[in-house]
């Protein structure tokens, strides 16, 4: 429960922190972007400035000697009504408009401008007119004026959002009056502020990762940890029903030695003190299981390698195995594919534990009568030892847990199968400290197989050839 509330709260403050950079972010940005206004706009000021000082008159001079004669012309061939209509006020804008965009001489210069500078030239200007009047000596018609507020007719030129306010024109001719904001857009603002913040955003996004990567290591952790405890529990009440078993086998039998009746008779005290001596065994067998499991943790697998002829170790692991096995009938296969007399270097006793292993769990999990196939052949530099039986088979969920510690698999066989769950975890370790590997195939309710790879030495592989 307490877990619980630490992997929310540690959720709902990586939640925060993601949300915190995200503001961090748009408030830089939004700095960014004023600070981009200020020098990029300041720099267009002075561009303007400048266009004006070398060419000595005002940058739109010209284009105003065009719009009077445009203008005159209007006042006189329209009807003083007719300037007073919406339609005819929007065309007039329009000509306006196209008038100033024809004759734009400060776009050129400013991109020329920026260049010798070394800036970003990528610009777009709009010319927007704020107010425009027609006028001769008596009479004054208001086209469009913005500045009183009469915008129903807007100009259609659409600046964009970030277009930057660099200074007003005002003329006042024979035939009009007019007012134009001059505004510059830079197409690769977003690239460039992003650019200069480049340093902080790699760094907000690493600190997020970083958090991010801690949650989940330790979120992992404490889900493998909660396993690994479940596990840990289950293996005790196992271990302690397994214990139980023996130990009271054995309070029986000793405790039936010293009746009387069996004192006097030999023939049962020799059988009560072979079913001690048997649960004797076993206990020993398990306890070293446990001891093994610390050791390894401890200090790792180590083994004794030693020249072994593979068919002959197979065939007596499996012949004593048999004779273990006499009254469940079960068949055993062998099939060999190796040159022979072939000598492998392994450490004998504990391949001996791996295949035991291998061969009894295939009879304990088996609903049918076992029978398993030992297939041993060459591949490549390797040789390949696939113990296969026909099973209860495991699931691919299962699988991929098998070989870990303590685990054991639900399954619906008739009898409570015993086991501790360390037979597949000490085979794998086996295996590998060989330098193998041991994988496995397996279909639920048709049977498992578990192939070993244990890789030959140069002197071995050399044999493989004769
Ligand atoms: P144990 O046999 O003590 O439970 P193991 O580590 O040997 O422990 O096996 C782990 C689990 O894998 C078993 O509980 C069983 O469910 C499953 N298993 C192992 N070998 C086979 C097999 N040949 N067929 C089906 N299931 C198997």
């Amino acid at each position: 429960m307490k877990k619980r509330l630490n992997i929310i709260i540690a959720f709902i403050a990586l939640v925060i922190l993601i949300g915190a950079q995200f503001y961090v972010v748009s408030e830089l940005y939004h700095l960014k972007n004023g600070e981009f206004n200020r020098s990029y706009g300041g720099e267009i000021f002075y561009g303007v400035e400048t266009y004006q000082q070398q060419k000595e008159l005002n940058p739109l001079a010209p284009v105003f000697e065009v719009m009077d004669k445009l203008a005159s012309r209007l006042i006189f061939d329209y009807p003083g009504f007719e300037l007073e209509t919406d339609t005819i006020k929007s065309g007039i804008i329009r000509s306006f408009e196209n008038l100033l965009i024809e004759n734009d001489s400060i776009t050129p210069f400013l991109e020329k401008y920026l260049e010798a500078k070394n800036l970003d030239s990528d610009i777009s200007t709009f010319f927007i007119i704020k107010s425009l009047k027609l006028h001769d000596l008596s009479r004054e018609f208001i086209i469009f004026d913005k500045t009183s507020g009469e915008d129903g007719l807007i100009n259609n030129q659409d600046i964009g959002q970030g277009a930057i306010f660099i200074r007003s024109f005002n003329a006042k001719r024979d035939y009009f009056d007019i007012e134009i904001d001059f505004y510059v857009d830079f197409s690769n603002r977003i690239r460039i502020i992003v650019r200069e913040m480049r340093f902080m955003l790699v760094l907000l996004t690493l600190t997020v990762v970083v958090v991010l990567l801690v949650y989940i290591l330790t979120l992992r952790n404490m889900l493998r940890q909660k396993k690994l405890s479940e596990l840990k529990s289950d293996f005790i009440s196992n271990m302690t029903h397994e214990l139980k078993t023996p130990l009271s086998t054995i309070a029986v039998a000793s405790a039936s030695l010293t009746l009387d009746n069996v004192l006097g008779n030999p023939e049962k005290s020799k059988n009560l003190s072979e079913i001690i001596k048997r649960q004797n065994k076993l206990l020993n067998q398990m306890i070293d299981q446990v001891l093994d499991i610390s050791a390894l943790e401890q200090s790792g697998f180590s083994i004794k390698k030693e020249p072994v002829e593979i068919k002959f170790l197979i065939e007596e692991i499996v012949e004593d195995f048999r004779v273990n096995q006499k009254e469940k009938s079960t068949g055993i296969e062998i099939e060999y594919n190796i040159p022979k007399d072939f000598y492998i270097e392994l450490d004998k006793f504990q391949m001996t534990r791996v295949l035991n292993n291998l061969l009894s769990n295939a009879v304990k999990y088996n609903d049918k009568k076992p029978l398993i196939k030992v297939v041993v052949s060459l591949k490549g530099g390797s040789l390949l030892v696939v113990i296969s039986d026909n099973g209860i088979g495991i699931s691919k969920e299962n699988q991929k847990e098998v070989f870990s510690k303590f685990y054991r698999c639900e399954h619906n066989l008739p009898k409570k199968i015993k086991g501790l769950g360390l037979g597949l975890y000490f085979v794998k370790k086996i295996v590998e400290a060989h330098g193998g590997t041991i994988n496995l195939e397996s279909t639920p309710g048709r049977g498992s197989s578990f192939i070993i790879n244990l890789p030959l030495n140069s002197k071995e592989y050399e044999n493989t050839a004769c």
